[in-house]
């Protein structure tokens, strides 16, 4: 008799965090959900891992994806954590979540499979462990727009919808995202293992961080120092990129700041509409701390936050420790401004370096503010230099200032048509423009349609194409979406 060998999945299992010491996490099993259902499913990022799509989209690869069976090779455990929240130093960990293990890659890359929403863990605190279909949905949404505008990020492979009925301000729909990461090492991390840990623990997390994102560091030199320079390297790139497309994380806690330079943790963000660097969605970021503008320094307070937990590796005396430390730290905001201003230069299409370019940029920002214009749309129009109707575009100020720009481009070697491309590669047509996210999760979480969030995920899968097909998602929203907020995915 034959046996027909059952399909399997594909996993390639190694389980380095749980060699650790024991006080970085908690193994466990996830508490079985009702009546798991797979509701979206990322089938490129499937491939780009080696798992099987089909096969994990079937009965039991929903099993799986909702914690209800463990993958072969994984090894559930929660990862303890702490973080600064809104500034306030709490002792956290993962209390709705589960590293499965990290999937290698065919290309031998290791990624961590995390499961989101999956239940009570030791870290849970007052918490119920689970997570609500809409904000699953919506950190599927823009970590996947994320990717596709060439910014770091973790990603997501799927949601599982599981037949349970969470409990917030309104009943809710549960749900289990699964979380594809480069890995789940936070500021916070190291902020636990220096608080909580021993002076062994803490060397062991910062020998473990290298090796796994900076293996080209090696054994020589100060490698503690080389860490903190290339974490800070990592977040000036990120950070430049967010504000490039207009993005606002929402909750730059420093568990919320992964040491491989990903974004992570999507609760509260948006992309903000009108061009004002005091954007707020968050509705618990009641004093602006995360306001678009106050990114860049808050991302120097969280990594000011880390490098105090390296001091004691970084030199044995403290004084000197400190100065180490704050050489590294100086060092963000000149390669911060250096990503922004090429990127801003590409946004306009510049290929050489002026003095005076950084003049250009910002007389065009304040003119953005002033006449409170559409930060995307403003940069969309000047790429194919057709600025519409609008209190920006009409004024003498920005006919006076186009003047000044195209003399601008008319000082470099590139033709037009470079600098035009250069501006279709750095200006997205679409971004997850609020009202249409919220469109998408209403049909999907109310109707249970999940055609108008695939549509959208299409559309957002190539940000730079500026395709007819894509003008619809370009249009503001009415009045009636007026003031969006965002609540925490909680
Ligand atoms: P977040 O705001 O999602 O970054 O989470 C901050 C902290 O709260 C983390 O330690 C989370 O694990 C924890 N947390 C968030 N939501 C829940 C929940 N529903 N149950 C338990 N813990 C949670
Ligand atoms: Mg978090």
């Amino acid at each position: 008799m034959t046996h027909k060998k059952a399909r399997t999945e594909g996993w390639n299992f190694d389980n380095s965090y749980a060699r650790l010491p024991e006080s970085f996490f908690t193994t466990m099993t996830p508490p079985p959900v009702s009546s798991p259902e797979l509701v979206i499913f990322n089938e490129p990022l499937a491939a780009s891992l080696g798992l099987d799509s089909q096969a994990l989209q079937s009965k039991e690869g929903a099993a799986l994806l909702a914690g209800n069976q463990i993958p072969e090779g994984a090894l559930p455990l929660a990862q303890a954590y702490a973080g600064h929240q809104f500034g306030h130093l709490n002792r956290l960990g993962d209390g709705r979540a589960l590293l499965l293990g990290e999937q290698i890659t065919p290309q031998g890359e290791r990624f961590d499979i995390q499961l989101k929403g999956s239940g009570r863990t030791p870290y849970s605190r007052g918490g119920d462990g689970r997570a609500a279909l809409g904000p699953m949905l919506r950190e599927y949404i823009i970590s996947e727009a994320m990717h596709a505008l060439g910014i770091a990020t973790t990603r997501s492979l799927a949601v599982v919808a599981t037949g349970e009925s969470i409990f917030r301000e309104t009943v809710l729909p549960g749900a289990i995202l699964t979380r594809v990461a480069a890995s789940h090492l936070r500021v916070g991390t190291f902020q636990y293992a220096s608080k909580w840990g021993s002076a062994d623990d803490l060397r062991e997390l910062a020998d473990y961080t290298l090796q796994r994102h900076f293996p080209e560091v090696g054994t020589e030199g100060n490698r503690y120092l080389l860490l903190l320079q290339e974490v800070i390297k990592r977040q000036a790139m990120l950070i430049a990129k967010w504000q490039l497309v207009g993005f606002i994380h929402g909750v730059m806690n420093t568990d919320n700041m992964a040491l491989s330079g990903e974004t992570i943790d999507y609760g509260p963000c948006a992309f903000m509409d009108v061009y004002n660097p005091e954007t707020v969605f968050s509705s618990i970021d009641t004093h602006g701390r995360y306001a678009y503008g106050n990114q860049p320094p808050i991302a120097v307070w969280n990594l000011a936050r880390f490098a105090e937990t390296l001091l004691p590796l970084l030199d044995p005396n403290e004084e000197q420790a400190v100065k180490l430390a704050e050489d590294a730290l100086s060092d963000f905001s000149e390669s911060y401004h250096r990503h922004w201003l090429k990127g801003m230069r590409a946004k306009l299409g510049i290929f050489n370096e002026e003095a005076e370019d950084e003049t250009l940029i910002s007389g065009l920002l304040g003119m953005m503010q002033k006449d409170q214009a559409d930060y995307t749309n403003t940069f969309k129009a000047l790429t194919f230099d057709k600025p519409e109707d609008s209190v920006l575009f009409d004024s003498t100020e920005f006919k006076q200032w186009h003047k000044q720009w195209q003399a601008r481009l008319g000082r470099q070697q590139e033709s037009k048509a470079d600098s035009q491309q250069l501006m279709r590669n750095s200006n997205p047509a679409v971004i997850p423009r609020n009202h249409r996210v919220e469109e998408a999760l209403a049909a999907a979480v109310k109707q249970g349609d999940y055609s108008v969030m695939e549509r959208l995920l299409e559309v957002l899968a190539n940000p730079y194409a500026h395709a007819p097909e894509q003008e619809e998602y370009c249009a503001l929203p009415g009045q009636s979406n007026l003031p969006y907020r965002t609540f925490c995915g909680t």
